[in-house]
């Protein structure tokens, strides 16, 4: 029994098939199409396989998907439902700091367990303030307290119920609709959230205000996010429950105002976004963002052989970003001659990082399951996605029609379109062109359009399914066990050829329809 549980590879004779370093081998620059995995023994079902997997040394998702910070990719509203569906967005930065670190913390503000700064009103406002801050702020229910802060002794509370129907008497004082301390429900300061949550279900309100012995309003709760926790209950989350979210930056030296925004607004982890990291530049910025903020991890890149791994390792990142012209938009390696084939960048840097306990992210190229399967297989912790999730309702840009066809714009960050996007000021904001370094643009990336694909919270799931199905069949019960499989050349790769690639799509058909989910 032990022998088929091992996938049969425990003998030496029945181990078909090559292993990941044998793979690899020849020296050969392989892509994620080049080859496959082998199938193993399954006795467990796909729904048991775990897709937790590291993104950092210190952060771990419950999916291995990430976003990419491109202005077509990633805003608010992806990286909200990446880390609902149980992975991240990294919000772009070409834009301004402001912009980037308000998008941060719609993000950090989506949820909470406790929420620690929650808005305030005084007793004097007026229903006027409510609608304008539910106007800015999305939400109605604020706490009134004496002096109007946190802090101050809570008097009361205003919520859209206190408010309704009275559209024609804004100039009333909040004191005069509120409902008041002595009718609310409230829980003291030093209760534990699983506690508060359950009075907060009891009390049938909306909110539940934590006060200290004083009297004086310390932190909110609000039931919405029972709610948000109970259809989401696989997202990723920090501490308080509130939302991971990542944010991109460069390596100049008005970055670090740019990141001192970002952290005071939450963010979880930046990615030094470069398409070539192993720069003096990149290693000066790690150290600086090591140690100033301790706490905020770091991932660097982007890399794609193990020299260029080192540096930026032996720097102290967090993490890696892998790749280079392996994107959907990309003309880096024909304008470069610089770059690799995905599939050996993730396999050698992957089989370096490690030893030193460092996450690898496989960054693009990843058209579809079997890619993403194929990436972690090779010892990836997650991929991070452009092309795949454009074109879905939560990627920033509207939908217009061409030929009859539903489409969003999806372009390279290194396109002469992103790099002409200038800030308020008319400073240039893209990865690969600056304006005070280069006299000339060399374009790196293409601008195109992409299909509408629906909303996001529905194609992340099917993603999900596909590689716990994919994980069944190879026989590993989590990202865990793939891994262990990886390097304990237990899982079985094979190389294809040419027509075996042709075998592999669908063939001999006069048409077909592709509906994947
Ligand atoms: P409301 O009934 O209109 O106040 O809104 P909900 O309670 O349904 O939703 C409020 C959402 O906004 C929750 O997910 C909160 O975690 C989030 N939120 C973020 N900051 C605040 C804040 O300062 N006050 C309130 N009330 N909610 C906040
Ligand atoms: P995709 O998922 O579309 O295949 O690739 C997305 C990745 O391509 C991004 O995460 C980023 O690393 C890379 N990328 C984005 N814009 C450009 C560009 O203009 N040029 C190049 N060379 N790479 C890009």
């Amino acid at each position: 029994m032990n022998d088929i549980k091992m996938n049969g590879v425990s003998d030496e004779n029945l181990k078909d098939g090559l292993s990941l370093t044998e793979l690899f081998e020849k020296g050969d620059g392989l892509t994620y199409n080049d080859f496959l995995l082998l199938p193993g023994f399954i006795d467990f079902t796909a729904d048991d396989v775990s897709l937790k997997s590291p993104l950092t040394r210190n952060l771990t998702l419950n999916a291995p998907l990430i976003s990419s910070p491109m202005d077509t990719v990633t805003e608010s509203d992806m990286a909200i439902s990446m880390a609902l569906c149980g992975g991240i967005g990294i919000i772009h930065h070409n834009c301004t700091p402001e912009y980037q670190a308000n998008e941060v913390l719609k993000v950090k503000k989506y949820k909470h367990g406790f929420i620690r700064d929650p808005m305030v009103m005084s007793p004097n406002a007026t229903v006027a303030d409510v609608l304008e801050a539910k106007r800015k702020n999305g939400f109605t229910g604020y706490p009134i307290t004496e002096n109007g802060k946190l802090g101050g002794k809570l008097v009361g509370i205003v919520t859209s119920r206190d408010i309704d129907f009275r559209e024609k008497d804004v100039t009333l004082k909040l004191s005069d609709v509120m409902t008041k301390a002595e009718d609310m429900v409230t829980a003291q300061q030093g209760i534990k959230l699983q506690q508060a949550n359950e009075i907060l279900e009891k009390s049938k309100k909306g909110k539940l205000p934590i006060i200290n012995q004083n009297g004086e309003l310390v932190a909110l709760i609000a039931r919405t996010d029972l709610k948000k926790a109970r259809i989401y209950p696989n997202a990723s989350k920090d501490s308080n429950k509130q939302l991971l979210v990542g944010a991109a930056i460069g390596t100049r030296d008005d970055d670090k105002a740019r990141l001192k925004t970002l952290v005071e607004n939450g963010v979880d982890v930046v990615v030094l976004d470069s398409s070539q990291g192993n720069s003096s530049f990149q290693i000066k910025m790690i150290r600086f963002i090591k140690s100033t903020y301790p706490n905020v991890q770091v991932i660097a890149g982007n890399v794609v052989t193990r020299a260029q791994a080192k540096n930026l390792i032996d720097a102290g990142c967090d993490g890696l970003r892998v790749g280079m012209g392996s994107g959907s938009i990309c003309i880096t390696q024909e304008v470069m001659a610089c770059g690799c084939p995905q599939a050996t960048a993730v396999y050698q840097v992957s089989s370096y990082a490690r030893k030193f306990g460092i996450p690898v992210i496989a960054d693009g190229g990843i058209q579809n399951i079997g890619h993403i399967m194929k990436a972690l297989s090779l010892g990836a912790s997650a991929v991070m996605m452009g092309s795949l999730l454009a074109g879905t309702s939560e990627a920033p840009g509207d939908y217009f029609f061409s030929d009859g066809v539903r489409l969003k714009k999806y372009r390279g960050m290194g396109s002469l379109e992103a790099m002409e996007r200038k800030d308020a000021k008319g400073a240039a904001m893209s990865r690969y062109y600056h304006t005070e370094i280069d006299k000339l643009r060399v374009a790196q990336g293409v601008s195109g359009n992409i299909v509408d694909k629906g909303s996001v919270l529905r194609f992340l799931p099917y993603l999900e399914c596909g590689i716990q199905h994919s994980c069944q069949d190879i026989g590993a019960r989590s990202l865990a066990q793939l891994n262990e499989m990886t390097y304990a050349g237990e899982l079985r790769f094979m190389k294809r050829t040419h027509s075996a690639q042709a075998e592999g799509n669908v063939h001999s058909l006069f048409s077909y329809e592709k509906r994947l989910f």
